[in-house]
């Protein structure tokens, strides 16, 4: 469903892509990987077109997505959870769930069924959730406009244990629906488990891709170690 092919992008005259190829298939979850500053959030960025690429492909279900300024490309059936969450902290649990909302299988029910803490705290403000809590929401979020492909950027750092057990147990029942999902995330063996292809970035590029079980670790040392 998603083709990114050559993708070159920078940051003014700071170059941070340097040819990243990454794809995703319908029902898979593909895990972007790689250590600190290797490319991972530019990727994301360039493919919902929040920080353009200059150079390279990226087709979405036959739409070519360059050409496309981000409202588009979330239309098209992209869902974000961008790093560091974005909330609306004004609106209560349930307004933000519902301004995102898109027609499809997804509705208020059934987010907060997934994540039952944001059904108990439906009318709450968003600014009033713990860190975790917020992580739920913007899932929620993302999920209520019925994405194609879910697109997550770590996904669980920084968070409590116990509220990462519940984000990646949430994951997994997505994952068992069938929902295609790229997902960036260090706790290896959450992912490594679930994902049925990773693709390892090194220094703005794609250095390395293949089925986790071929992930060995000389790999891992090379591409993910500190
Ligand atoms: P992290 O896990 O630390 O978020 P990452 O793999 O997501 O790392 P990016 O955030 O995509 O990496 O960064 C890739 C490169 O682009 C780094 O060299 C970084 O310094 C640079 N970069 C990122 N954001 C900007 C920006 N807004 N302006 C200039 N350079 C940037």
């Amino acid at each position: 469903m998603l083709k990114m092919e050559a993708i070159e992008t920078r940051y003014g005259p700071a170059q941070a892509l340097f040819g990243v190829d990454l794809e995703v298939r319908a029902g898979q979850m593909v895990a972007l990987m790689g250590r600190n500053g290797m490319g991972k959030t530019t990727t994301i960025r360039s493919l919902f077109g929040l920080t353009p690429a200059h150079a390279g492909s990226i087709l979405f279900e036959g739409h070519d997505l360059r050409r496309l300024p981000p409202q588009r490309i979330a239309r098209l059936g992209l869902g974000l959870v961008p790093e560091g969450r974005r909330c609306f902290p004004n609106l209560t649990v349930r307004e933000n769930l519902l301004v995102a909302a898109r027609p499809g299988e997804w509705t208020l029910a059934r987010a907060e069924e997934l994540f039952p803490r944001l059904g108990e705290r439906d009318r709450q403000s968003a600014a009033t959730l713990s860190g975790g809590e917020q992580q739920m929401l913007a899932i929620g979020r993302a999920l209520m406009t019925n994405p194609r492909l879910l697109v997550l950027d770590e996904a669980t750092e920084g968070l409590a244990p116990v509220i990462r057990q519940e984000i990646w147990h949430a994951i997994r029942r997505l994952k068992a629906q069938g929902q295609a999902i790229l997902i960036v995330d260090k706790t290896l063996s959450e992912l490594l488990p679930m994902a049925d292809h990773c693709v390892l970035l090194e220094k703005g590029r794609s250095a390395w891709s293949g089925a986790p079980e071929a992930l060995t670790e000389s790999l891992r040392d090379r591409y993910l170690g500190v």
